[in-house]
């Protein structure tokens, strides 16, 4: 018997039919929101299911910055409508194409909240409902590259359809024989627990290897109900992931940070991206300075176990892929040897070996 069987209680369907989707809903729950809000909800719609409403309530700025509207969403002149070039590197519908074995395939337009800073900020909570024809050509598509090896789902949110619908898209991509791993990106697990019901575990199972990509921010979205969701899909040996975008005023400080990623690894959920926040229009409020992510990489790695420490990562606008931002721990590297800082910045030196990696002896300049 599993502990906590109370979070079954309400169906994630039902939380998400009571979700809040505008401005004058909002200035209910939550004190100090202006009709203002409106017009940010008119060309970026709003969501926020109970269960996350409730947690923003008892927890604060952290979690409601991340889902309430900001009129500095309609003033942001920076940012690009498709920072990533998702749409122009698409070769069928819905599916990406960035890199040379795998792929990004959209299979959802739902997702459990809609998170102000989201990538895709342009098409959230306008899609129209994605056609089983769209599916169709994404499955083909992959079917007739043989180099993908790993297919990314993600949308939306995929564990925001049915277990049904999710089902038919993972068979058809399972029975693709050149495809090794799936991957689904979800923010479910984080912001609506309720949907991690053991129905759904059992069938995501099937499929393995399965990975789950997931996304927290900010330790305070670690609560009971997420705990036990985690522990269902960690037992049923599912591995996870997580990607954490860093975000300003929200969690861009290293105790916060240190504080999320022991928290997911205590769940059995492996730091792996800490994303620079994308060039995204709308959300340049939520942007920080390269220097600050930097700065907390260094005073990540040495400081928390190893597995806690994330890859940082800027997403290049254009499309150029992920690229990763690394504190500069080279103080230089001759011939001879390199010399070092470690993580409290003493120096250290390393001898080079004699040989090329061919097995001969190599002349030195110094010799
Ligand atoms: C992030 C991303 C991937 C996956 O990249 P990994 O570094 O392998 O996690 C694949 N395709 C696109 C378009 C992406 O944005």
């Amino acid at each position: 018997m599993e502990t906590g069987q109370h979070i079954d209680s309400t169906s994630w369907k039902t939380l998400l039919t009571h979700s809040i989707r505008s401005a004058r809903e909002l200035s209910l729950p939550l004190n100090n929101i202006s009709d203002r809000l409106k017009s940010v909800t008119d060309v970026y719609p709003m969501q926020i299911n109970p269960y996350f409403l409730k947690l923003c309530n008892q927890k604060g700025a952290a979690l409601k910055r991340q889902v309430i509207p900001d009129i500095r969403e309609l003033d942001d002149t920076v940012g690009w409508t498709d920072p990533l070039a998702e749409d122009r590197d698409s070769p069928v519908q819905n599916l990406t194409r960035r890199y040379p074995d795998r792929v990004l395939f959209l299979v959802s337009n739902v997702c459990g909240v809609y998170c102000r800073f989201c990538t895709r900020k342009r098409k959230i909570g306008h899609w129209r409902p994605i056609k089983d024809k769209t599916i169709d050509c994404g499955v083909r598509y992959i079917r007739e590259h043989p180099e993908i090896k790993d297919v990314l789902l993600s949308g939306g949110d995929p564990l925001l359809l049915d277990n049904d619908r999710l089902a038919w898209i993972l068979d058809k991509i399972r029975n693709i024989p050149h495809v090794d791993i799936i991957r689904l990106g979800s923010r479910a697990p984080g912001v609506l627990p309720q949907r991690i019901t053991p129905s759904l575990v059992r069938m995501l199972k099937k499929y393995t290897p399965l990975y789950l990509n997931l996304h927290f921010n900010h330790p305070d979205e670690i609560t009971e109900e997420v705990k036990l969701a985690c522990r269902r899909l960690a037992n049923a040996g599912i591995p996870m992931g997580s990607q954490t975008v860093l975000l300003r005023g929200i969690n861009d400080r290293v105790d916060i940070l240190r504080r999320l990623f022991r928290e997911l690894l205590k769940i059995r959920i492996r730091p792996y991206y800490l994303l620079q926040a994308d060039l995204t229009r709308g959300t340049d409020h939520f942007r920080t300075r390269i220097e600050t992510g930097l700065e907390i990489m260094k005073q990540l790695r040495g400081y928390i176990s190893g597995m806690a420490v994330p890859h940082y990562v800027i997403d290049l606008p254009g499309g150029g892929g992920k690229v990763p931002l690394i504190p500069n721990h080279v103080v230089s590297l001759n011939p001879d040897s390199i010399v070092v800082k470690n993580f409290q910045g003493n120096f250290f030196r390393y001898p080079q070996t004699r040989f090329s990696s061919s097995g001969t002896e190599k002349r030195t300049v110094n010799q």
